[in-house]
């Protein structure tokens, strides 16, 4: 196995995602919540489904939102999924315009891919960690610095960053894109997320370069808090996402991508699950298996109005009160300025071929 070479390398210092920035999401979220009057929520999904309709709009949601938009989605004829097969889905869909609740870098994706079609965000506002931590002019000055090594991102970043990539990945296919690379004898520089680049590296031995990012939320999950709770629920089967930290991920018995992790809750041999990613997955899971027990794996909060959970606080900014506002308005349009959005395209294509060549499933970024 080689030797990491980052240790020798001086990465940037990357923008820091401070309190007040994840006070701010969960005060924009904190109105989107469930608190509604009597009869509003009903009145909101009544009508939403009628603006849909009236647009020629359909809904995509991701895995981490609310079960109110999940379900919304699923009966309005939209889809729920991660952020490529949220985009896949849109271009297959003969809807003009394209609803998309998540995060900024999902709208941009589904735009990347659907340029002839309006997308439009619930809050435009709603980011991600690991986009904020790899500002594109900081990303494409590092790969200036290293051009022996083919840039692989994850797909969690900005439209400017992809365009600046060789590779873009999701959490599903990382590993097979990254052993062909090291058939290739190439050396790799990965952004963002620090702890699925190590995952890769582990399992692959590739020499990687790896951007110091991370997701607040999976990083926050705590392995002694797991192994308290397998001694409480010894037959559970631990489910992990790959960007939590290395000691979480040592203690799963599935590490995968949020579509991995919801197939492996599907296993008739198991009934109790605990679980080490965004909780907004149980939706899906708890639809699937509904007498299967899943348990949040424990972690430190992350503030605001959320202080035990592990939500994602940009995640939870989609709600049915904004998504009814911007169908209403026309607001929050993504737009990408068509030479980004042409060279984001080709390190997309690049990996929805390789997946087409290898017959593989690119589903389940993780959080994306
Ligand atoms: S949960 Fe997903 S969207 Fe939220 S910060 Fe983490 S990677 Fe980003």
């Amino acid at each position: 196995m080689s030797v990491p070479a980052e240790k020798q390398i001086a990465f940037p210092v990357l923008p820091q995602i401070d309190q007040q920035q994840l006070d701010e999401a969960w005060s924009k979220a904190a109105r989107q919540g469930a608190d509604y009057a009597p009869g509003e929520r009903e009145a909101l999904r009544t009508r939403i489904k009628q603006l849909l309709q009236e647009q020629d709009a359909v809904l995509v949601a991701h895995y981490y939102t609310s079960d109110d938009l999940q379900q919304l989605a699923e009966e309005t004829g939209g889809y729920v999924a991660d952020s490529l097969e949220m985009a896949r889905f849109g271009n297959e869909h003969p809807a003009s315009t394209l609803v998309v609740a998540g995060v900024f870098f999902m709208g941009e994706t589904a735009k990347i891919l659907n340029p002839e079609k309006r997308v439009l965000m619930p809050d435009s506002g709603a980011t991600c960690s690991l986009d904020l931590e790899c500002p594109a002019e900081l990303f494409s000055a590092f790969c200036d610095a290293h051009p022996e090594y083919t840039s692989v991102v994850y797909a969690n970043t900005s439209a400017a960053v992809k365009a600046r990539a060789d590779w873009v990945v999701t959490s599903g296919i990382a590993l097979p894109i990254i052993q062909h690379l090291a058939e290739r004898k190439e050396k790799v520089l990965w952004a963002p997320d620090r702890h699925l680049g190590s995952y890769v590296q582990q399992q692959t031995g590739v020499e990687m370069l790896i951007w110091p990012g991370s997701c607040v939320v999976h990083e926050r999950f705590k392995a002694e808090g797991i192994r308290k709770l397998q001694q409480r629920y010894p037959q559970a089967q631990v489910l992990v996402h790959p960007e939590s930290p290395a000691e979480v991920v040592a203690l799963a018995d599935v590490v995968g991508s949020t579509t991995g992790l919801i197939k492996a809750s599907l296993n008739p041999a198991v009934q109790q699950f605990i679980v080490a990613t965004e909780p907004g997955i149980f939706y899906k899971m708890k639809q699937a298996s509904p007498t299967k027990l899943f348990l949040e794996a424990p972690g430190g909060g992350l503030g605001g109005s959320c202080e035990s959970c592990l939500r994602c606080p940009w995640m939870a900014m989609n709600g049915l009160r904004n998504l009814a506002e911007v169908l209403e308005s026309g607001a929050n349009e993504i737009t990408i300025a068509e030479d980004i959005r042409r060279k984001a395209l080709i390190p997309i294509k690049r990996m929805l071929e390789f997946a087409r060549r290898h017959q593989l499933a690119i589903r389940g970024q993780g959080n994306a």
